[in-house]
């Protein structure tokens, strides 16, 4: 047993500095950003912020909605190949900048998004996701993907440390998902002990990841725009929404009434509710790492995108920070014990 005793940051023990700006308005400040990637072919531009490949997020609707801000969704593992052929056969070809297929690493996985792929080749983006990224047949896969795929761009994660991030890099991931257990929905930590508190995290793999020309997506944690503006000043080139798209017209799940209210099921991809669902229960071994909760219906996503994107533009201007590129080097982040005044809140 060994103990590391350095303090590992969350994105409530921190606040971001103001600093003197030359910037008179938010209306200024571009969020738009232009990357090129590691192993994947060509430039992609747009708002780097992507909705979670969640069946209760990351729907066709949720991808149509957000591609109108330029914003990314990872689409859910779980729609049938007709289902696929009938979305992209009437979307414009602008969507598949705005997409990525999302894939385990099963071996049905892998025959669905091959088909999928040799349908489509135009779709960019894979996003091979498990809970676990640091496997051994997961890193495998990886490389198998990039045999198979040179020019795509591969999103692979979830891990939390930079090794595994550099090892992933190596092994043909572009861009590295970030975080094990921050997420609204999940229980990992409380069900394994395992975590690692995001900002560090963030912070950590980002360093890793621009040191060999890789990229990485902060995914899981961001209650609120704020701390999207702290994921992206702590270095993430990406920033992955559950929750916070969750609740929507566009976030898939029936709408439900309770005493004259209105709300929408969330649940982890995990969680007992997605494993009865798409695998017909929770096997014996395993315990679910997710939960099921009931959030207030938001009516379309749209008003929710404004938010964020004019929560992120105002720490820019805060910061002095005239495009989301410049926001890491003009952040500095202090510890803090307090966050928002809850005084008068219901
Ligand atoms: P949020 O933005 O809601 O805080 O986090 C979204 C992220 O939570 C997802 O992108 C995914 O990485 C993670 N996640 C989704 N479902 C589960 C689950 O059932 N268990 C765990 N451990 N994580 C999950």
């Amino acid at each position: 047993m060994r103990i590391e005793l350095d303090v590992k940051l969350g994105f409530k023990d921190v606040m971001i500095r103001p600093k003197r700006s030359t910037l008179k308005s938010r209306s200024e400040v571009s969020l738009s950003r232009k990357y090129k990637f590691l192993h994947g072919n060509g430039e992609w531009e747009g708002i780097p912020v992507i909705a979670a490949n969640m069946d209760t997020v990351g729907t066709f609707e949720m991808a149509t909605a957000l591609a109108e801000h330029d914003l990314l969704t990872a689409i859910h593992k779980h729609y049938s190949n007709d289902e696929w052929r009938a979305f992209l056969n009437q979307a414009e070809s602008k969507i598949y900048d705005r997409i990525a297929i999302s894939t385990g690493t099963g071996k049905e996985d892998a025959k669905k998004l091959n088909t999928i792929l040799s349908e489509f080749p135009d779709l960019r983006f894979i996003c091979i996701d498990v809970a676990n990224g640091y496997s051994e047949h997961f890193v495998d896969f990886v490389k198998q993907t990039r045999d198979q795929y040179p020019d795509k761009i591969i999103m692979a994660g979830n891990v939390v440390t930079g090794e595994m991030v550099e090892e992933l890099l190596l092994s043909g991931a572009d861009i590295v998902k970030v975080g094990i257990g921050p997420g609204s929905v999940c229980t990992t930590r409380i069900k394994t002990g395992v975590g690692y508190p995001q900002l560090s995290a963030i912070i950590e793999c980002a360093d890793a990841a621009h040191g060999l020309g890789g990229h990485v997506i902060s995914d899981g944690g961001c209650k609120a725009p704020g701390d999207v503006a702290k994921a992206f000043g702590a270095g993430a080139d990406f920033v992955m929404l559950g929750g916070m798209l969750a609740g929507h017209s566009e976030s898939g799940g029936d709408l439900i009434e309770e005493n004259g209210k209105q709300y929408k099921l969330f649940y982890g991809m995990s969680s007992e509710t997605a494993m009865n669902k798409h695998v017909g229960g929770v096997a014996e071994y395993r315990a679910s790492e997710g939960k099921t909760v009931k959030i207030p219906y938001k009516g379309d996503v749209k008003a929710t995108v404004t938010d964020i994107l004019g929560g992120i533009r105002s720490t820019c201007t805060y910061v002095g920070a005239q495009q989301l590129k410049e926001l890491t080097k003009r952040t500095t982040f202090i510890r803090v014990e307090e966050q928002h005044n809850q005084w008068l809140e219901d």
